[in-house]
């Protein structure tokens, strides 16, 4: 099994290879969201493509660690808790929870940490990290105050974006507020502290100020992940110039390559346009299930185009997700009805289903989900045929359960099945009920017993009892 990445440093696939001499970890960083408002569903997409590739990795074998880092400094958030008149950890706070409702509802695996901007322990990285590029000639504190990267120091500045920086030089006017740079593409790497900024301001050697963009992933990569990292994902609109400015600072600081493969995930297109408010397609997670839509189809709706595509997000195309995912449903529905079965009949000689691996193997292949999900409903297809026939016997039933199973760690999309509670079980709690209310403690412990030797589990909610499978431990 060879796993192949399209990297867009090299703009070719590349076969992976991991950096750890045993082969199994890999260390993977993720663009996480600016929390200034509601990440919308474009950004979910990306989102969900990261969350692809750590799944798919893990199917294969490997240990993922991934970190996402959370924005909660810059212009945006300063801006929006000055015009809330909030602090600005306040005004944060409320989209970071946003986020993580939203990952949840769309069944986004957590990253292993998700280490903020504005912690000090990373902060204090930022400072060291300038105080380093100062050093060695890669950055200056121009009169403004604030710091920039010298990115005409740096040959290899471009290459992730495939572009000749030299070619700024020349063009014209100069915003005013960037004067003071030597070069028009320098960027910061501090920002002097003005009155905009409010309270907003640490110390640093060059005064009070904060931290720009770019430095934050960087300190906060190699904080956590080491100098080197195996893959590092974003949306196609960080590579330049969040993404070329991340490896100026760290390659310019360590002098070890930054980053082994970078892969980007394209842009989402509401309606074949681009998404924005005024044009009133500006969708959020909430906005499409409001519309009857659960997070499950969202999903579905986000992952099914590969993720070098752009993907066009329509509500028919959420009608078509809601239908994929019926016939997911009721073909999982069969199967285990057939593997429940005895096995009454003899299945003929055709109807050995032998499952090709065919699934993991287009994943392989640069994370083609179009081509995975499309051996998946030819499989139920043929499956289903075999089954109006009467061809399949309960075995291969039961293989193509496993079988799902395994894909489903990568694409989670079974729907979420109550356990029906046996009428039995049902009439005890009913009893145990009834002996609470007429405070027959005794009678409902025995009671509680009873139901717990059957299996399951009798809790007391604000709204009335909960019974569940019991959980047993071993
Ligand atoms: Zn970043």
């Amino acid at each position: 099994m060879t796993m192949r990445f399209f990297n867009t440093y090299s703009r070719s696939i590349e076969e992976f290879e991991p950096r750890d001499p045993t082969g199994h970890a890999v260390s993977m960083y993720t663009c996480g969201p600016t929390v200034y408002s509601r990440a919308h569903i474009g950004n979910f997409r990306a989102y969900i493509f990261e969350d692809l590739v750590q799944r798919h990795l893990e199917l294969r074998g490997y240990q993922v660690h991934r970190v996402m880092n959370i924005t909660d400094v810059d212009d945006k958030t300063i801006r929006g808790a000055r015009q809330a008149k909030v602090p600005l950890a306040k005004f944060t706070e409320q989209f970071k929870q946003a986020f993580f409702e939203d990952s949840e509802t769309l069944r986004i695996k957590r990253a292993d940490q998700f280490p903020a901007a504005t912690d000090q322990r990373y902060v204090d990285r930022m400072i060291d990290m300038i105080r380093e590029l100062i050093a060695r000639g890669l950055a200056y504190q121009a009169d403004d105050k604030s710091v920039y990267f010298r990115i005409n120091k740096f040959p290899d500045y471009g290459k992730l974006a495939h572009f000749d920086l030299t070619q700024l030089q020349s063009t014209g006017r100069v915003k005013h507020d960037e004067y003071d740079k030597e070069h028009i593409g320098d960027f910061a790497l501090w920002k002097a502290w003005d009155e905009e900024d409010g309270d907003v301001k640490w110390a640093s050697p060059w005064g009070p100020g904060r931290p720009g963009w770019h430095i934050e992933c960087s300190a906060m990569a190699m904080a956590l992940l080491g100098d080197q990292i195996d893959i590092h994902c974003g949306g196609v609109d960080n590579i330049f110039p969040h993404h070329e400015a991340e490896i100026a600072q760290s390659e310019g600081v360590t002098g070890k390559k930054f980053v082994r493969y970078w892969q980007h995930c394209a842009h989402l297109l509401v309606d074949s346009q681009k998404m924005s408010k005024s044009l009133g397609n500006f969708y959020t997670v909430p906005d499409v299930l409001a519309k009857g839509y659960t997070g499950r189809e969202l999903r579905y709706a986000l992952l099914r185009v590969h993720y070098r595509v752009p993907l066009n997000f329509t509500w028919e195309g959420m009608k078509e997700a809601r239908e994929s995912l019926s016939r997911i449903d009721e073909w999982l529905g069969r199967l285990r009805a057939v593997a429940e079965k005895e096995n009454v009949q003899r299945p003929t000689p055709n109807a050995q289903h032998q499952i090709q691996p065919d699934f993991e193997t287009a994943l392989d292949d640069d994370l083609n989900i179009s081509a995975a999900l499309g051996f998946l409903f030819e499989s139920i297809r043929e499956t289903n045929r075999a089954m109006d026939e009467n061809n399949l016997d309960a075995a291969s039933a039961s293989a193509w359960l496993d079988w799902w199973k395994r894909i489903n760690t990568v694409l989670d999309l079974e729907a979420e099945t109550e356990i029906p509670v046996p009428p039995e079980v049902a009439e005890l709690a009913k009893k145990r009920d009834n002996a609470r209310r007429e405070k027959n403690w005794k009678q409902s412990d025995e009671l509680r017993d009873r139901i717990s030797g059957l299996g399951w589990e009798v809790r007391d909610a604000k709204d009335g009892q909960k019974i569940t499978p019991r959980v047993t431990s071993g």
